[in-house]
């Protein structure tokens, strides 16, 4: 039986959301052009569409928002957040960013300069979509080199966010001083929110000193990997979840974050530096045009003041026991009805596996947004595709070819939704699955020529 962990909050204010007529929903979806990022919000009941910058703040965190010091330079809530990264992450230098893609944009340029080689490369378990844009934006080439266990969605492995550490060990040999950096993804997003291992974090930063690659973290949900890290590895049973923190990023020379997820804002990045102060003076130098002055790169001084009191809450026993419980009874209850899913799941989503659910919509009709569209004309629960539509053409010779995944998403935010949600986001799938044969694949009504699954148009074949 999928195990419940109650809610370590009480609610202190509420927000109404609208539930629907299947009618209502009917005539959205089409105005929408059967493209769920096209529905206004309101229309939606149930967002899943993604845990970025969609949490709910505490009541610290709010009072900090009165805190705010708006001084364009050197604010005092600038000072509270890199105190706080010292004592978090243990890294000297911090410079804040708008959001994860700022800190890419301003770091990796200096990354590729300081190679010498033309077109040098960057190695990562997995490149997030911005953090593949911005190395190539930089001139570089982006490789990843994940374990070939995260493709297997019906096969449990603890690890599935890590290297490929044998593959790794070629490409470092083979490309010699052409690696700009390795980037260690935690949890590794794009495999599904899956953690990577203490043992292949050391491993993969041991690799990269002995041949001069910087290592860069990309620590979006930091305190998710370190949650699995202590339930998972028995050497870190007992450990706490700062002390893994720090030994994970003791790993790392720098690191660029998304505060939109485990920073538990709804606005805010970072980008920060162990030692290296060169490297730090050169990149501040790019924020000040790109993100801002150095002391606050497109926040508020208020932003800067809710991520302070963020990272810190983020590392909570009672709130990540019960924030990575929450996807998993949600994960759980799917598993005992029947729908098939990325095992185990992750720490921020549930993967449900389109091509199991609805073998009879060939790649081309795009079963995973079919299973989207469906899942919200029957409740209201918008989720996203990540398959052959987001995948896109092949660039060389325009074709469509088949993605390795058609998964459907369910991207839990943070401190949002209740248990009662996840139950009947549960039973509206399962209810799916009893007329699965029925739903239709999609065609384009309007392709657009890039991004295309943000701003296309489909109908049912
Ligand atoms: C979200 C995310 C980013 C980009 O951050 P934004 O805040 O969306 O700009 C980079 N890497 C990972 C792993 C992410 O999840």
């Amino acid at each position: 039986m999928a195990r419940r962990i109650p809610e370590p909050f009480r609610i202190k204010m509420v927000e109404t959301i609208r539930q629907t007529t299947a009618e209502d929903r009917r005539q959205a979806l089409q105005e929408a052009g059967w493209n769920p990022f096209l529905l206004k919000a309101e229309d939606v009941y149930i967002d899943l569409l993604t845990d970025s910058g969609t949490g709910a703040m505490s009541d610290r965190q709010w009072a900090g928002l009165m805190m705010g010091d708006e001084a364009y330079a050197g604010s005092r809530n600038f000072h509270h957040l890199a105190d706080t990264v010292r004592e978090v992450f243990g890294y000297a230098h911090t410079i804040p960013t708008h959001q994860g893609r700022g800190a890419e944009q301003i770091l990796f340029p200096e990354l590729v300069k300081r190679c010498r080689r033309q077109r040098p490369v960057f190695l990562s378990n997995y490149h997030f979509d911005t953090t593949k844009a911005h190395v190539e934006l930089a001139g570089a080439r982006a490789v990843n080199v994940l374990t070939p266990q995260a493709l297997d969605t019906g096969t449990a492995y603890d690890w599935k966010g890590d290297f490929d550490l044998p593959r790794l060990r070629e490409i470092v040999a083979a490309e010699g001083d052409n690696v700009a950096a390795v980037i260690i993804t935690i949890t590794c997003n794009s495999a599904g929110g899956q953690p990577v291992s203490m043992g292949n974090i050391r491993a993969v930063s041991e690799l990269a000193r002995a041949h001069g690659i910087p290592v860069v973290i990309d620590a979006a949900r930091f305190a998710e990997n370190a949650w699995f890290i202590r339930q998972r590895d028995p050497a870190y049973a007992g450990a706490s979840i700062a002390s893994i923190v720090r030994e994970m990023f003791d790993c790392g020379d720098m690191f660029t974050m998304s505060a939109k997820k485990d920073g538990l804002v709804n606005i805010g990045g970072l980008c920060c530096f162990k030692e290296d102060e060169a490297l730090f003076r050169a990149v501040q130098v790019n924020c000040v045009p790109m993100e801002g002055f150095v002391t606050y790169g497109g926040l508020a001084g208020r932003d800067m003041e809710a991520l302070a009191i963020g990272l810190k809450e983020g590392l909570d026993d009672a709130f990540l026991s019960y924030r990575i419980g929450q996807v998993a009874y949600l994960g759980e209850r799917l598993r005992e009805g029947g729908v098939p899913i990325q095992t185990p799941t992750g720490g921020h989503a549930v993967f449900v596996d389109a091509r199991l659910l609805l073998p009879h919509i060939p790649a081309e009709q795009f079963p995973a947004h079919a299973l989207a569209c469906e899942l919200y004309l029957e409740g209201g629960v918008r989720a996203v595709e990540i398959g052959s539509l987001l995948l896109g053409r092949n660039p060389q010779t325009g074709k469509q070819e088949p993605s390795p995944f058609e998964l459907m998403r369910l991207t839990i935010p943070r401190r949002v939704y209740t248990n009662d949600h996840m139950d009947y986001i549960a039973d509206c799938l399962i209810e799916v699955k009893k007329h699965a044969g029925a739903v239709r694949g999609l065609t384009f009504e309007y392709e657009p020529p890039i991004l295309r699954h943000f701003m296309a148009r489909l109908r049912p074949v």
